[in-house]
């Protein structure tokens, strides 16, 4: 039996070879390398939440609500509030974290005999998916300063008709912010080639220094905004995502949606933590304060640093990024080598966490001059 191995098995030819996506879980004092939110929740939330899900456990017997009814309303006004763009439940969505959400569009709008594109650098899970759901992916341009290249992006969408084009505004692992006129360009390249779905990846638009871009749904039916409760909201582990679009197309991801897909517990503790808007996201003008430090004291560390409008910073360059990656771990600090050549990624923590993380860069500085 246990000489059984993978290729041993019938699995599909292009998940051949190919090894599961997954941040490096250590065990070490200092963990900044998956953008999640440093501060645990606060313990007014945590006890709403242990209201919330007694109450759900008292009906687990039963299915949860299928459609989220009570939860997308709740988005639907987090996204009213604080964008000042009307937003009703019906045009809002939502799975098991934003990558289920992309699966669904995927699923929905991708699938065998069909392409997605994306910038790259960008999101390794959108090309992920895209191998998962059959959808054959593109890898788009972008300029030495991680902006996207608008006239070679237009020619890509032009020369290969995508049917998904992904825009990831701030852009992970780079930090860049699109521009909403690159944006609009881009939607405009899409209708032009194929009539495309356009899926505006916004998981961490509340850091920004700019606005969301949901104001761009008026008038684009094929325009989708992806959302997440994982970054600014500090609730990675509750596995909510979101999505804002013309109410057509969520009536298309019911089509491919697993039914009963979001559990009465994630419905509770989403809609608790949604009581507490103003609570969570508190710590992101602190976030950003430090990510803007970060920044500021790698360039004066004279590190090349991408500018950022996310809670991590993209620094380097390095000859082998992957061997200074190794020094900052051996200090203790765990920072992300998303394979960008000579480059980094490294999250926004607590003032402590990258007072850590700048010492450890400090010494290794020193050590190299
Ligand atoms: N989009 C982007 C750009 C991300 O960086 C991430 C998480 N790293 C996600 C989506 C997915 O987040 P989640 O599934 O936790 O919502």
């Amino acid at each position: 039996m246990s000489d059984i191995r993978i290729d041993d098995l019938p699995v599909r030819d292009e998940l051949r070879g190919q090894t599961p996506y997954g941040a490096p879980q250590l065990d070490v004092p200092v963990r900044l390398n998956t953008n999640e939110n440093p501060y645990p929740l606060p313990e007014e939330l945590v006890d709403r939440i242990t209201e919330r899900v007694r109450e759900a456990a008292r009906h687990l017997n039963r299915y949860p609500d299928r459609d989220a009814v009570e939860l997308r309303t709740r988005l639907a006004e987090y996204l009213t509030d604080t964008t000042g763009h009307r937003v009703g439940r019906e045009n809002v969505w939502a799975a098991n974290g934003s990558n289920e959400v992309i699966q669904q569009l995927l699923q929905t709008f991708g699938g065998p005999g069909r392409t997605a594109i994306g910038f790259e650098p960008s999101y390794s899970m959108h090309g992920l998916i895209c191998r998962g759901t059959g959808t054959g992916w593109i890898s788009g341009p972008r300029n030495e300063d991680f902006t996207i290249d608008l006239a070679a992006a237009e020619r890509a969408i032009a020369e290969h008709r995508p049917d998904v084009v992904f825009i990831t505004t701030p852009n992970n692992p780079t930090g860049t912010a699109v521009p909403p006129g690159t944006v609009r360009a881009l939607y405009d390249a899409a209708q032009a080639a194929k009539d495309s779905m356009v899926v505006l990846d916004e998981a961490y638009i509340e850091f920004s220094h700019g606005e969301s871009l949901l104001g761009l749904l008026a008038g684009r039916p094929r325009l989708v905004v992806s959302r997440t409760m994982s970054k600014a909201f500090g609730a990675a582990g509750l596995r909510l995502g979101y999505l804002a679009a013309h109410p057509a197309v969520v009536d298309a991801v019911q089509l491919v949606r697993l039914p009963y897909h979001l559990s009465a517990v994630t419905q509770a503790t989403a809609l608790a933590a949604l009581e507490h808007t103003g609570t969570l996201l508190k710590y992101v003008e602190q976030l950003k304060a430090e990510r803007d430090r970060l920044v500021a004291e790698l360039r004066a560390l004279g590190y090349e640093v991408t500018e950022s409008d996310a809670n991590f910073v993209q620094f380097g360059r390095f000859e082998d990024a992957h061997a200074m990656w190794r020094k900052i771990l051996d200090r203790g600090v765990l920072v992300r080598d998303n394979g960008v050549p000579g480059r980094l990624r490294v999250t926004a923590g607590t003032p402590q966490e990258n007072d850590a993380f700048l010492d450890a860069v400090r010494e290794l500085k020193k050590e190299q001059t």
